[in-house]
């Protein structure tokens, strides 16, 4: 059987299945994401390349997974528990090829300090100039990415933000009915554990409000600009965090 049907009739066993699907494997996501869409009674699955040559009961926990997500469902199976063990352990099958040397030094300071160097180095990279997404840990690529707002900024701050990030990458992450929760309560205790976390979270605030205020200005200059209208985005696999 077609593996999105497949999926679908292990989830919801009793109800008939009324799609056309289509499921692809390319290169244009980053490794092992994946992403859905619902148009017209069609299920379209891209999938990134590396998954193809995945066990077929791992992809039916993904596809599961995605499945929910769309139909804004809450479950659990068997196939959604090995794609999970599997999401924690890609890592492993990462390579290490992208280490930015200041973000490594923060790495392994704080790795020195809260980790007893125990912590296997992820991917370093710096992500966009971004407020919002201040920086993130990537289970499908084992990347922790952070903001350039904070590249000139006390190395203390960057310290407190790769703190963050490692905690995910120590923790991952709790499963209850398919939806993963990442800062849970251990997390948050742990979190607090960074010397005078509560001054650095302030002056992280103010970082972001003069980097706002900077832009504010530059793009008063440029307000004539058009901008392409925006497209309906597909469900997406990635996750980031604060
Ligand atoms: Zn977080």
């Amino acid at each position: 059987m077609e593996l999105i049907k497949e999926s679908h009739q292990r989830l919801f066993p009793n109800k008939e299945f009324l799609y056309t699907t289509k499921l692809e494997y390319n290169r244009r996501l980053s490794p092992f994401n994946a992403n859905i869409t619902l148009h017209k009674n069609q299920i379209k699955i891209n999938m990134n390349l590396e998954w193809k040559s995945i066990d077929e009961e791992i992809k039916i926990g993904l596809i599961q997974h995605l499945l929910l997500r769309i139909f804004k469902k809450k479950a659990n199976t068997t196939n959604i528990d090995i794609y999970t063990n599997f999401t924690k352990n890609i890592h492993i099958l990462t390579p290490k090829t992208k280490i930015d040397p200041h973000l490594e030094e923060s790495f392994n300071k704080v790795n020195n300090l809260f980790f007893q160097n125990n912590l296997e180095k992820p991917n370093l990279i710096w992500g966009r100039n971004s407020k919002r997404k201040l920086a993130c840990y990537n289970f499908h690529n084992d990347t922790i990415s952070v903001s350039t707002i904070f590249q000139n900024q006390d190395t203390n701050v960057l310290n407190y933000i790769m703190y963050h990030e490692m905690l995910h990458k120590h923790f991952k992450f709790k499963q209850n009915n398919s939806r993963h929760s990442y800062h849970t309560k251990e997390f948050r205790q742990a979190e607090k554990l960074y010397p005078e976390y509560k001054k650095i979270e302030k002056q992280i605030n103010s970082i972001i409000r003069s980097t706002k205020i900077k832009e504010a200005l530059s793009l008063k200059k440029e307000k004539n600009i058009l901008m392409p209208k925006k497209k309906k985005k597909p469900f997406n696999l990635l996750r980031f965090f604060k």
